[in-house]
């Protein structure tokens, strides 16, 4: 399952206290590091990731005040937060300024390189009830994708022409003095963004970045068995290729919602069940609900708290093997809380009898006795 998630402004760098200059500029230092069109390493995609997480976070006032107040749980829908969806995040004017305008971000093409380039995968949160994952069910999901503009083809502007900067290479040479001495350093071109020239004029269609959001329905079948971050791929319903590349993938994250009675333990299921001292000490039979109707149980005389009845094949459909998990359930020995005249004189009555038959008993007795 998913590792703890790390506080924002630690993936930042930042303090609590920081202003909104410092996060942006932690930020930037991040994005430069970590952008996965530079930094090839397997690890800086995620990296890079996170950290657009917790800048599309920080640097909104509102969110922020959330998330100083609530922690991550502010943006858990599963928990109730509001739910937060940075992948729609304008990080434009940041990538304007680290990159030069139009530099691609998160699959979004840089505007003017003809080589074809695949669709970015898109990470999609699904709520489901308890019944929908067990079962599986057909879903109308309104999906969103970066498409391809139409107005500039994609390429974010019009009057295509050398980058003035690094004369079409896409990149720049810089000298670096360090405490080493100085070396050569070969950079991205921040003018282009490396893709070796610039437009005359922007598209007012797409503000330069060649993409525009869309949306559309996509009806999607989802298998029984699913769990809380299972994942479904949904090849090709990602973010549009561009220049022939293919398209992105779209993966649906499911979240399940608690079962009112039930809890879920892989594909096991727990039910506390509360019985009365009269039902656990005579025994009792007891209509159970499961996922496949009722069941009738027999409870049997002498019954504790915690006893445990298995229902074999009741559980969960795996949903590679489908073979079931199994149902447990768990009684719960509950006392009254309030006695009639009669059943108070009843319980009387029946404590002057030697009720204390168990040898759990007798252990503390003799414990007593030999330390007297
Ligand atoms: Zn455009
Ligand atoms: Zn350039």
């Amino acid at each position: 399952m998913a590792t703890e998630k790390r506080d924002y402004y630690e993936v930042l760098g930042v303090s609590k206290t920081a202003t909104d200059k410092e996060i942006k500029s932690a930020f930037r230092k991040l994005a430069k590091q970590y952008h996965p069109d530079v930094n090839k390493a397997p690890d800086a995609a995620e990296k890079f990731k996170e950290a657009q997480e917790a800048y599309a976070v920080l640097s909104d006032e509102q969110k922020r005040r959330q998330y100083d107040q609530y922690g991550h749980a502010a943006f858990d829908q599963m928990n109730g937060g509001a739910g937060f969806d940075f992948s729609n995040f304008d990080f434009s004017d940041i990538f304007g300024d680290i990159f030069g305008s139009g530099f691609g971000f998160g699959g979004r093409s840089s505007r003017s390189s003809n080589r074809a380039r695949r669709g970015a995968d898109q990470v999609m949160r699904v709520n489901l009830t308890f019944d929908e994952a067990v079962f599986g069910c057909k879903k109308n999901i309104n999906v969103s994708y970066y498409d391809n503009c139409s107005e500039c083809n994609g390429k974010g502007g019009k009057g295509e022409k050398t980058c003035p900067t690094c004369h079409g290479s896409g990149t720049v040479t810089s000298e670096q003095r360090t405490i080493f001495g100085a070396f050569m350093t070969r950079t991205t071109c921040s003018t282009c963004g490396g893709s070796g020239s610039t437009f005359e004029t922007n598209c007012s269609n797409c503000h330069g970045t060649g993409k525009i959001l869309k949306k559309s329905d996509l009806e999607v079948k989802i298998p029984a068995g699913v769990d809380t971050g299972n994942q479904l791929r949904m090849a090709g319903k990602g973010d549009k290729g561009t220049n022939g590349g293919p398209n992105g993938d779209l993966y649906l994250e499911f979240y399940v919602k608690d079962h009112p009675l039930y809890i879920r333990d892989d594909n096991d299921i727990y039910l506390e069940l509360p019985i009365t001292i009269t039902d656990a000490v005579l025994g009792c039979k007891r209509e159970i609900p499961t996922l496949y109707g009722d069941v009738k149980l027999t409870i049997p005389a002498g019954s504790s708290t915690n006893d445990k009845h298995r229902l074999k094949g009741k559980g969960i459909e795996n949903i590679h093997s489908h073979s079931k998990g199994d149902m447990y359930v768990i009684l719960k020995v509950l006392p009254p809380t309030k006695l009639s005249k009669e059943q108070k004189k009843l319980f009387e009555e029946l404590a002057k009898t030697d009720l204390e038959t168990n040898s759990e008993f007798k252990k503390i007795k003799d414990y007593l006795a030999k330390s007297k």
